[in-house]
């Protein structure tokens, strides 16, 4: 089955263009039904595995998905069933909550470079060094003239990245607010979501439109050719697994890792090696 209606929704993010998260950017028009959506993923996932074992043995590159969104935009959820099918020895995952005192007193990426995926694996950020750009800035932890330089220093940073081997791909998983209000009030009714719940999601949420505006100069500013953005339409979460899949799939093909010959001396040292063996 043709997969076409992906196409529009996986474009890099343009930082020349305006960039409008609207409230109808969170769904996709015209997709196909779940259990497509779910026999399309997991092939995907299949092929993501594979490519996961040719990165390893190539070992020239690593793989880092940026995830970053709202509360209950679907963060966890997505490592969970896009992840999951990767051997879990070549994966690591970061989270990045609020700076410890030691964290705060370095620059805001002391933390985030210790976690970048060594080559040969892959690595997720579950949030990420954008939150200095975002919850930083809205709730004015840091005067603007501070957060205002990071948008540079993060660009640095990451093209220091990709000229190390470094393919990043950075995606926002974006919510519509009824969608949003939909699963924290899940998290308030449901006893097996409970621990989830905290007044901090309820208080982020009044800043809706601080964070809009905050995400979306972030993504303008940051959608570079060696680390672009997406938004990936958050509000179902079968789409939004394809989509992420895709991504990653997309990328390592991209990158096209190969397994390493046998060096020739080696082959032929083996091989007088063979014969006598018994
Ligand atoms: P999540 O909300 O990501 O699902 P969680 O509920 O387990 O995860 P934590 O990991 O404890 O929460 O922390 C997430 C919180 O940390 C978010 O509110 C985020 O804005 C905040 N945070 C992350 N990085 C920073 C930063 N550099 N400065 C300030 N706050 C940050």
């Amino acid at each position: 089955m043709s997969h076409d209606w992906a196409k529009g929704v996986l474009r890099q993010v343009d930082p020349t263009g305006p960039v409008r998260l609207t409230d109808a950017a969170a769904r996709v028009p015209g997709v196909p039904d779940k259990g497509v959506l779910l026999s399309a993923t997991a092939q995907l996932q299949e092929r993501l595995a594979e490519l996961q074992e040719a990165l390893h043995a190539d070992g020239r590159h690593a793989l880092l998905l940026v995830l970053q969104g709202r509360d209950a935009s679907g963060k966890d959820g997505t490592i969970k069933k896009v992840m999951g099918a990767l051997n879990p020895i070549g994966v690591r995952v970061a989270a990045f909550g609020p700076p410890t005192p030691l964290e705060l007193r370095h620059d805001f990426l002391w933390r985030v470079h210790q976690q970048v995926p060594p080559r040969g694996t892959i690595g997720v950020f579950n949030r990420s060094h954008y939150e200095d750009v975002l919850a930083v800035r809205v709730r004015a932890l840091a005067p603007e003239a501070v957060w205002r330089g990071r948008y540079a220093q993060i660009n640095a940073f990451e093209q220091m990245l990709a000229e190390n081997g470094v393919v990043t791909v950075k995606v926002l998983l974006h919510v519509s607010r009824g969608e949003q209000l939909a699963r924290l009030r899940e998290r308030m009714e449901d006893p097996h979501k409970n621990w989830k719940f905290r007044m901090e999601d309820i208080a982020d949420r009044e800043r809706w439109d601080d964070y809009t505006a905050a995400y979306e100069d972030a993504l303008r500013k940051c959608s570079t050719s060696w680390a672009p953005w997406h938004v990936v339409p958050a509000d179902d979460k079968a789409v939004r697994n394809y989509l992420v899949a895709r991504l990653l799939v997309d990328a390592l093909e991209a990158l096209a890792p190969q397994y390493p010959a046998l060096d020739p001396a080696i082959r032929s040292a083996a091989a007088a090696w063979y014969r006598d063996a018994h």
